[in-house]
């Protein structure tokens, strides 16, 4: 019977080959009590346990390529540290001799113990250490059953690529894979900001997250279709059927290529308006990736990364160091630091924050201005970097027009005490701010007199219009870009922008959305900046498109309340797009 599972698409693509559903997570562990004499064995089997798993990570490590994140590197050294820590290494130790149980029983009661402590904290940084204890304690356990931590028969059966189908996957789990045959990966638990999600998309692995009782449906060897271009997965599908898949799978592949060829034509609509395309990225390893697009310079580059998985912040010397790599890697085109953006889901100090609400608290730019000591050497760092190639700085978060001369005067200050130190820096820096919170949107006017650019984070701006937590998966559906109050915010920046004379740009995901791409034409956009991989398929959805008769087709809908009529004529446009470059 053919079934269809619904999951988000956190790496695109069409995958067809036979399951490999890992366990990982569903090991049954049953307590023993152990006869006196057999405790200390019992200790020696913990172990060696230890030992193994320690080796396994190492293996990883060794060999993990050379284009993987830093980030996801640096998790994999995070799990052998918590190897060597007491929690693991030791107290399940105590615990054996203690009740004298199996290791096996031992180690499930110190997980359980570890992990009602970062339930309790309730923090979102937690939860991810949390994740991480549980994939420590899963591979530990899985050698002590004799169990292969990777899906058997992945290592033998190297011709036939492989569906990964699993509870969870850590993003370890994933550079192991990677070095197998593997099509695809679908998960019962994740999100598209995972670490795991991350990896999966830098290395064009297709995935799915998020896909209800996976593992409890699908049997190993079964064969399957991932969808992750409509977010589902298919299996026991006919003969007709899987050619459908097929083919799509060909002409995927097929456009794929095609969208390269676009990579140095210039991104111009039919009516020849010229469009900027930058790139957003997180490290500075995701230079490799815009330029293989051709984009033209970073519009929005997440300095908050820098700052995260480690246990002190850089200090302004190791930050100069990554901004002038990354601006001299550039080679002329501008790179647009944005100052940190910390707070909310992105935590500098695990567990700080006090507040009931982190996304509407002390976060982004309210920290920096009540934190000089954590922003000042950002600022002289990025001033810095700026004598070696063209930079802009980002302001996010913004909320009051008040702000801006304390950021400005900050970094005058900076400035003035470079010249002191005869630093060199560019003295005519441009500083932007970031619009993503209504009230500066509706005061874009102001912001646009103050700064030299805006950027529209829509992210945020959808989150705190439509008062819908950005990350709760529950109120998912709630995120419209069509809805009217987000349009007529964009609008209102874009106008601003227009009448102050300085340029706008949008960053947020809808920039890179290509089904936005007619719409946000339409409204007057002009800069785009997104993540390197769907670069070129907004290019060609400019390279089709009129300004003008876009403006006709959308002009009045965006400002009335009929959302259907806007949706339905956005949808008539898309379709009419060509999905090939060549006839
Ligand atoms: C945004 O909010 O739209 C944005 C680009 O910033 P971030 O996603 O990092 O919050
Ligand atoms: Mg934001």
């Amino acid at each position: 019977m053919p079934l269809s599972l619904p999951g988000i698409v956190v790496s695109k693509g069409i995958a067809i080959g036979k399951a490999r559903v890992q366990q990982h997570g569903q090991l049954d562990i049953v307590e023993y009590v152990l006869p006196e004499e057999y405790i200390e064995d019992e200790v020696a089997r913990f172990r060696h346990a230890l030992d193994a798993a320690r080796k396994q990570l190492h293996t990883i490590r060794a060999q993990i390529p050379g284009n993987t994140p830093r980030d996801i590197a640096a998790f994999i050294d995070t799990h052998l540290l918590m190897l060597e820590d007491a929690a693991l290494s030791t107290v399940p130790i105590d615990i054996i001799r203690e009740h004298r149980c199996n290791a096996e029983w031992a180690l499930k009661l110190q997980q359980d113990a570890l992990v009602q402590v970062f339930d309790a904290m309730e923090d979102s940084y937690l939860r991810t250490r949390r994740d991480d204890v549980e994939h420590v304690v899963q591979r530990i356990l899985h050698i002590l059953m004799h169990e292969d931590h990777l899906p058997s028969g992945i290592e033998s059966d190297r011709a036939e690529p492989r569906i990964v189908v699993a509870v969870d996957l850590a993003p370890s789990d994933l550079v192991m894979l990677h070095n197998h045959n593997i099509a695809a990966i679908v998960t019962e638990r994740g999100g598209p900001l995972s670490h795991t999600a991350i990896l999966a998309r830098s290395l064009g692995i297709p995935a799915l997250v998020g896909v209800p009782h996976v593992h409890q449906y699908i049997r190993n060897d079964e064969l399957l279709v991932v969808d992750a271009e409509n977010g589902a997965l298919l299996t026991g599908l006919d003969a007709r059927a899987l050619d459908f898949y097929r083919r799509l799978q060909r002409s995927e592949r097929r456009a794929r290529r095609e969208l390269q060829q676009l990579k140095s034509e210039p991104a111009v609509t039919l009516d020849k308006v010229d469009i900027t395309l930058r790139a957003n990225i997180e490290l500075s390893e995701d230079l490799s990736a815009m330029r293989r697009v051709g984009a033209d310079g970073v519009g929005l580059y997440r300095t908050e990364f820098l700052f995260m998985n480690r246990d002190s912040p850089p200090d302004e010397e190791e930050q100069f160091r990554v901004y002038r790599h990354t601006v001299k890697r550039l080679g002329g085109a501008s790179l647009t630091i944005r100052t940190l953006d910390l707070g909310a889901d992105k935590e500098i100090v695990p567990g700080s924050s006090t507040s009931t609400n982190p996304a509407l608290g002390l976060r982004s730019i309210r920290l920096c201005l009540q934190e000089p000591e954590l922003f000042r050497p950002q600022l002289r760092a990025i001033l810095r970097a700026s004598a070696f190639g063209p930079l802009r700085i980002l302001i996010p978060m913004l909320t009051t027009p008040e702000e801006v001369p304390q950021v400005l005067g900050l970094i005058e200050s900076a400035k003035a005490e470079l010249r002191r130190e005869k630093k060199r820096f560019d003295p005519e820096i441009m500083v932007g701010g970031m619009i993503e919170v209504p009230a500066a949107a509706i005061c874009a006017d102001i912001f646009a007199r103050e700064l030299d650019f805006l950027s529209i984070g829509t992210n945020d701006l959808m989150q705190y219009t439509l008062a819908t937590d950005r990350i709760d998966e529950t109120v998912n559906h709630l995120f419209d870009p069509l809805n009217i109050g987000v349009l007529r915010l964009i609008a209102m920046v874009l106008q601003a922008g227009q009448a102050a004379g300085i340029p706008v740009s949008m960053c947020g995901e809808m920039a890179g959305d290509p089904a936005l791409t007619p719409l946000l034409l339409a409204l007057g956009l002009r800069e785009f900046s997104m993540p390197p991989a769907s670069l070129l398929e907004v290019k060609r959805r400019i390279r089709q498109s009129d300004t003008a008769k876009l403006k006709r087709q959308l002009g009045k809908l965006l400002y009335s309340e009929n959302v259907l009529e806007l949706s339905e004529t956005l949808s008539d446009i898309n379709r009419n797009h060509k999905k090939f470059i060549a006839p």
